[in-house]
């Protein structure tokens, strides 16, 4: 085990495997191109050490060159890929092979391939190193791999935790025997997104509000914005697609959280499975469901109380509240039996002053 920053990571893949990896890809290039002078265009700054060692195993004529992008600041993934060296001069006729590190959801990828765009190559190809199939969006062809990965983060050999492990000769994926991750559940009103914002501090976790994710996309008039909006002013529940794909998206954004709250979700029995089905494929699992429970009527006092200041329409009229109950009532409140049918559900008084709640909800996360 060692760690990086504030976590520990444990051995994944040795020099050996890396190396044999990077061998069969220059082979496999070097069946298609060995009679062609190929461009090798690494990816900076995680590829560096594969280029390096894929060009001491590809002994045919060939150039090299790099661009650089980042698309990570800090902790997580901004979704926005920048461009901080650009392409090479001088393609026009050129078989480009790109070199990456890794490819995951496939982001760095379109901004790669709109690089090229606008060059008159002569053939534009794929090569990565490790390729994580499981996200990846399937945009764009793949045309070189070295190994697939399941979707756990990894570091060292060139890729990086926060800019450390970048010289790290093997590949180490980071333990998660300590994550925690939490369902917060209860009627809305119950304080949820309130006492989520204190436990994300206390316990260092990320707190994903599905609905926040939705007035976020509404506020920026997205598809998914206009999509949810229109179930969202009646009270009524978004689909279960939508949701649990927007869902995945929030958690892959965050490949080295130290443990998630799910604020909002699940809320009906197929998101909690699929919760489940996803978790499970990233070596993960719901931790423990809390529910912070509280008569309607307050309910009803607290929200149209915040609706006055928040401009949440659906905050603003009685009969929508009671919909989002019977919502909740119906679609939501069976999902008691699946989390106590796992051991995981645990209930907590929601009414009291705020830190007095903060104080129920962290007995039962240290307990656990
Ligand atoms: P909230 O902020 O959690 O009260 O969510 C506001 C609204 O967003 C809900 O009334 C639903 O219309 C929608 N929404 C949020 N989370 C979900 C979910 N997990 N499934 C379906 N709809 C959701």
């Amino acid at each position: 085990m060692i760690k990086l920053h504030d976590k520990v990571f444990k051995p994944y893949l040795k020099e050996e495997q890396i190396l044999s990896a990077i061998d069969k890809m220059a082979k496999e290039i070097a069946a298609d191109y060995k009679d062609e002078t190929p461009l090798f265009v690494g990816v900076l700054n995680g590829a560096f050490m594969f280029v390096a060692d894929f060009l001491k195993a590809y002994q045919h004529p060939c150039e090299v060159s790099f661009v650089r992008l980042s698309s990570y600041q800090g902790l997580t993934s901004t979704g926005i890929v920048e461009t901080l060296l650009d392409v090479p001069e001088e393609l026009e006729g050129k078989s480009v092979i790109i070199l990456e590190d890794v490819v995951d959801t496939g982001r760095t990828l379109k901004e790669l391939v709109h690089l090229f765009s606008n060059t008159n190559v002569k053939e534009f190809k794929i090569g990565t190193l490790f390729y994580k199939s499981d996200i990846y969006n399937g945009e764009y062809a793949i045309d070189y791999v070295g190994l697939e990965i399941p979707d756990h983060f990894i570091v060292g050999y060139g890729l990086d935790y926060n800019e450390l492990g970048r010289n790290l000769r093997e590949v180490y994926q980071l333990n998660q025997t300590d994550m925690i991750n939490l369902v917060l559940f209860g009627k809305p009103g119950a304080g949820k997104g309130t006492q989520a914002g204190f436990l994300k501090e206390k316990y260092n976790l990320k707190h994903i509000s599905t609905g926040d994710v939705f007035r976020y996309n509404i506020k920026n008039g997205t598809e998914l914005g206009t999509l949810a909006k229109s179930y969202i002013d009646k009270g009524d529940l978004v689909p279960d697609a939508v949701t649990i794909d927007m869902l995945k998206d929030e958690v892959e954004k965050n490949p080295d959280a130290a443990g998630f709250i799910f604020d909002g979700f699940p809320r009906t029995a197929a998101q909690a499975e699929a919760l489940d089905n996803f978790l499970e494929s990233k070596d993960m699992k719901v931790n423990a469901t809390i529910a912070l429970e509280a008569e309607d009527d307050i309910l009803v006092e607290r929200l149209l109380e915040r609706g006055k200041s928040s401009g949440r329409s659906d905050d603003q009229d009685e009969s929508k509240i009671r919909n989002r109950f019977d919502e909740y009532n119906e679609k939501t409140a069976p999902l008691k039996a699946y989390y106590e049918k796992q051991g995981k559900f645990h209930s907590v008084n929601g009414i009291g002053n705020i830190e007095e709640i903060t104080g129920r909800l962290s007995k039962v996360i240290d307990s656990l």
